[in-house]
């Protein structure tokens, strides 16, 4: 396990408000109870219920977002999110979020990603990369695999979700806000929410719209087993993938046909019925048609997990020697958003620390 939290990590799948810390969580619930807005007891057995289904954790998902949607509160917990995947060696972090306009609150999905964005600068505990051009921060040394003093480092880019109950204006409305804040860190698009809700054809204008500006997509797909979905999917082929539970014998080839790479989330998976079991996982079969593949948290909150974890149980699962395991996440380099530079940089990284850690 500690192998595993050293070894550097790459994180592409992983949804902000799903990877709140229990404990900020349950301050908010308090905090709202005491003002009489919730029944803080009622809240707190909620969060802490271990193993939900994928209903379950979409009702959760509203809880969380009465809970966190104001400005100071998402500043807060992007800060806090951002020094939990850095504290276990993800040195490569897109976090994804779903823009949210809120009247109550004086929020408009623009004012929402500028406190995301305020809550990157103001991490202290560990140094947040977050635009290229920072081109003397990234020649600084990785540091703590040795436990030294030196600030961890933590390059960090953003996705913005399309959430599925969303219309096609507010979809197209977060592509754009998307193109617009390409300077400050956001780098693609990816589309979430409940799986049961909405329609392909409703995002398809928005998503065909951000493949047009040239900006990477990457898609939540076979969560359930929506078969014209997973076909329309296929066709529209994004840059990456999620997930990919509920395919059948012809979407499994078409995926590897087109090489695909697939964000794999196993404890999510598990939890939610994705996945029949940790062993069943289609990890196995995709790891060995040695399909392109990086192991995610997806919501590390919401499933008690942690990116190290992740590795760590495709090590005990799978039988996967600790080279590779590092290979795994070496390979993910590979299948970032961010730019080429950046790119460089990871693998140099991976080159360097595969001495000491192989
Ligand atoms: P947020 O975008 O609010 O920061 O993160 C929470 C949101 O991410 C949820 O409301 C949901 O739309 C999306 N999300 C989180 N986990 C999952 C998942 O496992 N599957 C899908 N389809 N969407 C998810």
């Amino acid at each position: 396990r500690e192998w595993c939290v050293a070894l550097p990590k790459v994180e592409l799948h992983a949804h902000l408000n799903g990877s709140v810390r229990d404990s900020t969580l349950l301050e908010l619930a308090k905090q709202l109870g005491d003002k009489g807005d919730i029944v803080f007891e009622d809240v707190k057995d909620v969060i802490m219920k271990n193993g939900r289904s994928l209903p379950e954790c979409f009702r959760l998902f509203e809880l969380y977002h009465i809970l966190t949607t104001d400005h100071d509160t998402v500043t807060r917990i992007t800060k806090e999110v951002v020094e939990d995947f850095a504290m276990e060696n993800v040195v490569y972090l897109e976090i994804r979020t779903t823009p949210k306009n809120n009247e109550a609150k004086g929020m408009t999905k623009r004012s929402y990603m500028n406190a995301v964005i305020k809550g990157l600068k103001t991490v202290e505990a560990v140094e947040v990369v977050l635009f290229d051009s920072n081109s003397r921060a990234d020649k600084t040394p990785m540091s703590e695999l040795g436990g030294d003093t030196r600030k961890k480092k933590i390059y960090v880019r953003l996705l913005l979700s399309i959430d599925r109950r969303e219309t096609t204006l507010a979809a197209l409305d977060t592509v754009n806000l998307a193109m617009e804040m390409k300077d400050q860190g956001v780098i693609g698009i990816d589309l979430s929410g409940n799986p049961v809700v909405g329609e392909w054809e409703t995002y398809l204008p928005a998503l065909e719209h951000a493949k047009e500006l040239g900006i990477p997509i990457t898609i939540h797909c076979g969560e359930v087993a929506n078969r014209n979905e997973i076909r329309a999917v296929l066709d529209f082929c994004p840059q990456r993938l999620g997930h990919v539970c509920c395919l059948n014998d012809e979407e499994w080839k078409k995926l590897k046909s087109l090489m695909i790479p697939v964000e794999i989330c196993l404890t999510s998976n598990v939890m939610t019925g994705g996945a029949p079991s940790l062993e069943l996982h289609h990890f196995a079969d995709l790891y060995n048609a040695k399909h392109p593949l990086s192991l995610c948290t997806d919501d590390s909150g919401l499933f008690s997990t942690s990116l190290s974890n992740e590795y760590y149980l495709v090590a005990s699962t799978f039988g996967l020697s600790k080279a590779e395991l590092f290979q795994l996440a070496q390979d993910a380099v590979e299948f970032v958003f961010a730019g080429d530079e950046l790119k460089r940089s990871l693998r140099e990284l991976f080159e360097r620390v595969g001495k000491e850690l192989t």
